[in-house]
């Protein structure tokens, strides 16, 4: 999708800071990172929102967290923990209407999210 802020991260059109990349999958540190470890990872396929999902993106939403397991351990995260976020629609924040996984690490993370 041409317009895409992320497709273009994707297509290399938009530099960005790259920590995992397969297939089906990117991944790169968020530009305003709320955590030490920040990283959205996207399918390369442009889904603008989880209410777009279809029954054959099930696969890739499932890479989606395969790859976020990795980047944790990657980054040194698996055993102390980390949260995965993916925020859906205005009220819950979503500003960017291409469906990424919030991966944060490193710090105390509270719950319930604000
Ligand atoms: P959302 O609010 O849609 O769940 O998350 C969008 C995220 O994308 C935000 O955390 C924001 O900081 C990040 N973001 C927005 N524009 C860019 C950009 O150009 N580059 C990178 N690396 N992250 C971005
Ligand atoms: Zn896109």
């Amino acid at each position: 999708m041409t317009d895409c802020l992320f497709c273009k991260i994707i297509a290399g059109d938009i530099p960005a800071d790259k920590i995992y990349e397969d297939e089906n999958v990117f991944a790169f540190r968020d530009i305003n990172p709320v955590a030490p470890l920040h990283a959205l990872i996207i399918p390369k396929k442009h889904i603008a929102m989880i209410n777009d999902l279809k029954p054959q993106d099930a696969e890739v939403v499932g890479q989606l967290f395969l790859a976020a397991k990795e980047i944790a351990k990657q980054e040194g995260y698996d055993e102390t923990g980390y949260r995965t976020v993916m925020n859906c629609g205005e009220a819950a924040g979503q500003t960017v209407f291409h469906i990424h996984l919030h991966l944060l690490a490193g710090r105390d993370l509270s719950w319930p999210p604000g």
